[in-house]
């Protein structure tokens, strides 16, 4: 029989991103025993990446703006089929939010006159994103890392949790297995908050009756689908686009040209929209293919994997040559080597005159295996897969609508089309991670 450590807490969050730190902070200030996991390193979660900032009504450069214009743009952006009441309190919470981690010491850009600045960005009325230079998630979660860990927070880094645990209809806790030894833990919890991003929260949720949405969120998107996760229907389940901004890659169509700026979602998902009328008429950009190069795959954590693991990457063609890589892919190799060649000249000086990609995204193609593969283009974006919950965070239940007993989700996780509607504000998931956390951590701590 394997033995397992067991350790015991109140509140458990699964997470630490700017949900999960949030919802521990919460917790814990409210005097419960809470236990944060995450899968990684603290301060390795996709919120360090967000650089454009938060929304929130400060109201620090237009005096116009208030949680009231927040709440209405929110809603006409989401076309009206958002859950009113989850806008409203996240538009009349977001202030307080931004303004506490100012206060536990957040270095926000400023105003002339020594307040936190806010830019203008898409979806806004007027200037509402508190920023910190392109860097906001770093600062966010360095700010709530820095908060939290003088809390008592009992931190699992490198733990990842494998599923949840259940007693009758209530889930109690949940079990893992720690990164460095393999050894399975478990986690017993009167309340369990999952805060795992956009990545597998909704699987552990499944098995206790969770809900999950597809999102509906209408907006141009490449992103990865990695073979075996799949909706119970067979759809596909696709993945952020984290992979498509790293050096050493690029994004083609199938005449091996480069369309966009990869380093801007939105711009590559503009580019879906071409047609070609006459010729082939079709999507001239769909399919499109990510093409990169071993130095990605050393570096950086692709698919989810640890930096240099190559053995769980069998599912993506590969080559030795970017010829040999066109021919699995089916594209035109000396487009593809053409397109490359162009575009390592440029990134080896730091340029991109095609389309204008930020320097420090810019690496050359050069290093063998070459590796490709067709991305999907669902018509989906923030969040392509969520839970269902209460504006309190609550989880509900597919078949009662009802809350888990002891279920609780923040940020990412939670489907994107209860608060936005079919829309996306700029800034809104790094303020619904920071409402959303505080609102969980309230109720789960007030319940138990
Ligand atoms: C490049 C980029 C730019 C962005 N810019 C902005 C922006 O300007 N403004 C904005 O509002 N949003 C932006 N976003 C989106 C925003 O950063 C995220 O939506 C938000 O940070 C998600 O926070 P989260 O806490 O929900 O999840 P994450 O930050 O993804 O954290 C998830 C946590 O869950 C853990 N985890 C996952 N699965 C498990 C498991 N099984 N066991 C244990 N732990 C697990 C992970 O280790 C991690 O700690 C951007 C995103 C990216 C990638």
């Amino acid at each position: 029989m394997p033995e397992y450590e067991t350790f015991e807490h109140d509140v458990l969050v699964i997470g630490a991103g700017g949900a999960g730190l949030r919802a521990a902070i919460e917790a814990s200030a409210a005097g419960v025993r809470v236990g944060l996991v995450c899968k990684s390193l603290l301060g390795k979660a996709h919120t360090v990446m967000a650089e454009g900032g938060i929304a929130a009504a400060l109201a620090n450069v237009d005096e116009r703006d208030n949680w009231r214009v927040h709440f209405a743009d929110t809603m006409r952006g989401g076309q009206y089929v958002n859950q009113w009441r989850m806008a409203e309190l996240h538009a009349k919470e977001a202030p307080d939010r931004v303004r506490e981690l100012e206060a536990w010491g957040a270095v926000f850009d400023r105003t002339k006159d020594g307040r936190i600045l806010q830019r203008h960005f898409g979806g806004h009325k007027y200037p509402r994103l508190a920023h910190v230079g392109d860097r906001t998630g770093l600062e966010m979660i360095r700010t709530l890392q820095d908060h939290g860990v003088h809390q008592g927070i009992d931190v699992y880094m490198e733990h990842t949790i494998l599923s949840l645990l259940k007693d009758g209809d209530r889930v109690v806790g949940a079990f893992g297995y720690e990164r460095e030894r393999g050894r399975f833990k478990i986690f017993r919890a009167k309340a369990v908050v999952l805060a795992t991003g956009g990545g597998e929260g909704w699987r552990l949720a499944m098995p206790a009756g969770a809900e999950v949405s597809v999102g509906v969120v209408r907006q141009g998107m490449v992103q990865i689908h990695v073979p075996g996760e799949e909706h119970l229907d067979g759809t596909p389940v696709t993945r952020g686009n984290y992979e498509l901004r790293m050096r050493h890659g690029l994004v083609v169509n199938r005449r091996g040209q480069r369309f966009g700026n990869e380093y801007f979602f939105q711009a590559l998902g503009a580019q879906l929209h071409a047609f070609e009328t006459w010729g082939e008429h079709r999507f001239i950009n769909i399919p499109c293919y990510l093409i990169f190069d071993h130095t990605l795959v050393d570096t950086y954590s692709f698919a989810g994997l640890p930096p240099g693991y190559t053995a769980g990457l069998a599912w993506v063609p590969q080559g030795h040559t970017l010829a040999e890589l066109a021919q699995h892919l089916h594209l035109p190799a000396a487009a593809i080597e053409a397109t490359v060649a162009r575009f390592n000249a440029h990134a080896r000086r730091g340029e991109d005159p095609d389309f204008h990609r930020p320097t420090e995204s810019l690496g050359p193609i050069e290093q063998p295996p070459f590796y490709g593969l067709e991305l999907a283009s669902p018509p989906v974006s923030a969040g392509t897969i969520g839970l269902v919950t209460t504006p309190q965070a609550q989880v509900l239940h597919h078949e009662t609508r009802q809350p888990i007993l002891g279920l609780y989700a923040c940020g990412q996780i939670v489907a994107a089309r209860l608060d936005l509607g079919v829309g996306y504000q700029a800034g809104c998931q790094l303020m619904r991670a920071l409402v959303h956390g505080f609102l969980a951590a309230e109720h789960a701590a007030g319940s138990v």
